[in-house]
């Protein structure tokens, strides 16, 4: 029935993708069923942060989907970026968030912004995972509002001290790399925001644990800053440009996040039709009540729908398009909430079993909702997509 499945549905998702990119999507996926999915359920019970998992990647080329060769990555196009963080998804949050980490925040600003010097630096230690990579942007204070930045950066000789406190940071206990928002001016808003290359061993960052009710095997953290010095160097672009560098930053997460919530979208789908084809009721499949399959149908729409828009996105940005911030709110809001829901209806087509610890689809649920807040919220992508419509907002 799984197989039934992805073969009716393939050709859609596959559609106009060249053949290059088809076989990339065949290669991880065959790559993340075999080497990533059978471990994820052990490292999530035992809260266990998946290095193990993490170092199968650099084989295949796919820690650097978004760094230049020339640099040691793999890059070919956005849209193949897209499908390894889909396919990588579609088994692991975690795995696939180092993966968008990495290449959209990090890798791609660095590439962007950089100096010849920090690209040298650090673009192949992280094609090559030496280096994973951590964004440390939001604060106690919250999230969303990233021009009311508390952390500052005050000027020192031959650098910057940075004092603050970011929360929720993916992947810090084991990152050679901290991407840094701080503030050399809190009076100028956005216009105040900087970016810093942060090496996490520096004096004064201590890494605090961060308790989650899900991904436990994230490990997520609570970074302190106390008066941290960040030699010049370590400024990636501007001081006071960092709102340009994580606008372009952020539409790149968004598209990664995206594409990794339409693999999570896929799963819920591949599960509950796996399941309603095999469990039995009133002497028939399940899959043959039409209330089961309304849930089917409507998971099959927005899984296609979101990966319509995430391609689309990833199409745009490979025709060169610098900043496709719209296009990027559509795919993230539509994707991510595409995820949540088919994982409820994939819980609800499975009946209590669905939240039993037997099966893998109780454990998706919280990790798409995560996916919700990471990249902008729900409510961000809404306020930003409504402004748009409006004529109050411009590319
Ligand atoms: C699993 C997970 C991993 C994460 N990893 C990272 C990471 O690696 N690095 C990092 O920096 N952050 C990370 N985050 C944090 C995430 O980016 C934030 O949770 C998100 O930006 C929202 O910020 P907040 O939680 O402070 O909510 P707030 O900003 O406080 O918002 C609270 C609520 O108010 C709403 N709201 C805010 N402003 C408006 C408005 N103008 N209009 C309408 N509604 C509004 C929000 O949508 C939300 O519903 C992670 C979060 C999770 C859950």
């Amino acid at each position: 029935m799984l197989s039934a499945m992805v073969a009716a549905t393939a050709r859609m998702a596959d559609f106009d993708l060249s053949p290059e990119q088809r076989l990339v999507r065949e290669t991880v996926r065959d790559f993340a069923e075999r080497e990533i999915l059978p471990h994820v359920e052990r490292c999530e019970r035992e809260e266990r942060y998946p290095l193990e998992l993490i170092a199968k990647l650099p084989a295949l080329g796919l820690l650097g989907p978004m760094i230049p060769a020339a640099y040691g990555g793999s890059f070919s196009d956005v849209v193949t970026y897209g499908v390894i963080c889909e396919e990588l998804a579609r088994v692991d949050w975690v795995v696939a968030s180092v993966v968008s980490v990495a290449n959209s925040l990090a890798g791609s600003s660095i590439s962007k912004h950089g100096t010849d010097a920090q690209k040298e630096r650090w673009l192949p230690a992280l094609a090559k995972g030496e280096c994973l990579a951590s964004a440390c942007l939001t604060e106690p204070g919250g999230g969303t509002d990233l021009a009311n930045m508390q952390t500052t950066a005050e000027r020192v000789d031959g650098g910057w001290k940075l004092s603050g406190t970011k929360v929720f940071i993916s992947h810090a206990a084991y990152a050679g790399l901290f991407f840094v928002v701080a503030s050399v001016d809190r009076a100028k808003r956005h216009k105040g925001v900087t970016a810093f290359l942060v090496d996490p061993a520096s004096e004064g960052i201590t890494i605090g644990a961060f308790p989650m009710r899900t991904l436990k095997r994230d490990n997520l953290a609570e970074v302190h800053f106390d008066g941290v010095v960040v030699p010049d160097e370590n400024v990636l672009g501007e001081p006071g440009g960092g709102f340009p560098v994580l606008g372009a930053a952020l539409d790149m997460g968004r598209y990664s996040v995206a594409a990794r919530c339409v693999g999570q979208a896929q799963r819920c789908l591949e599960l509950a039709t796996g399941y309603a084809g095999e469990r039995e009721a009133f002497g028939q499949k399940i899959g043959e009540f039409q209330m089961i399959q309304q849930k089917i149908a409507d998971m099959v729409v927005r899984t296609e729908s979101a990966r319509a828009l995430v391609y689309r996105l990833g199409r745009m940005k490979d025709a060169g398009i610098g900043r496709a911030s719209l296009e990027a709110s559509l795919a993230k809001l539509v994707a991510s909430e595409a995820a949540t829901q088919n994982a409820l209806d994939s819980i609800q087509v499975h009946g209590g079993y669905g939240v039993s610890g037997e099966y893998e689809v109780g454990r998706l649920l919280l990790e798409a909702k995560a996916l919700e807040f990471g990249e902008g919220t729900s409510e961000l992508h809404r306020k930003l997509i409504a402004e748009y419509a409006l004529g109050l907002r411009k590319q």
